[in-house]
């Protein structure tokens, strides 16, 4: 990490602020149990501020017009869970479907060679071969490539949805 205090970072365009690395790396330690949910945060976004920082590097926001807050609100770190939920089911979703495809894929190719539906042994070797390994290699690229970048399209979707609607909701009170 060597992005720190008022640094710009990259933001996705896409009006939603949260969350920044810094918040998200505070976010897993606090639910992880590593560290209290403590400090001064920005109050629009939540990312962890220095004792002195006035203007958040995340979101821009001067602490002099959002007073940050010591704590991150529970349901802040909820959405944080529901994105990582999200993305890890879609993420898995993809794997176990690379790995239903090695199987039946390895069934078709056995069945399919009148040499391996003669001699037991070689079918045998050859599927369990093709669901070692293309099983893997498929479990690998749709879960982690397609997998991944759908996973984080949809959980960031989501979450732009949720936190926008409690912005209004905090915004209003
Ligand atoms: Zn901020």
């Amino acid at each position: 990490m060597t992005a720190e205090g008022g640094e710009r970072r990259y933001v996705p365009d896409d009006d939603c602020p949260l969350f920044s690395e810094r918040l998200e790396e505070q976010l897993l330690a606090v639910t992880s149990g590593t560290a209290p949910n403590a400090g001064r945060f920005c109050g629009h976004c939540y990312t962890p501020l220095g004792e002195r920082t006035s203007v958040c590097p995340h979101c821009e926001m001067e602490t002099s017009d959002r007073r940050p807050v010591g704590r991150v609100p529970e349901v802040v770190i909820e959405m944080l869970q529901t994105q990582r939920r999200t993305e890890s089911r879609i993420v898995n979703g993809f794997a176990y479907l690379g790995l239903t495809l090695a199987v039946v894929g390895g069934l078709v190719l056995v069945l399919g060679v009148p040499y391996l539906r003669e001699h037991l042994i070689w079918a045998t070797i050859v599927y369990a071969a093709v669901l070692i390994v293309g099983g893997r290699v498929l479990a690998g690229v749709l879960g982690g490539y397609y997998g991944d970048r759908i996973a984080y399209d949809r959980a960031r979707g989501r979450l732009r949805e949720e936190w926008a609607e409690w912005v209004e909701v905090r915004d209003e009170g």
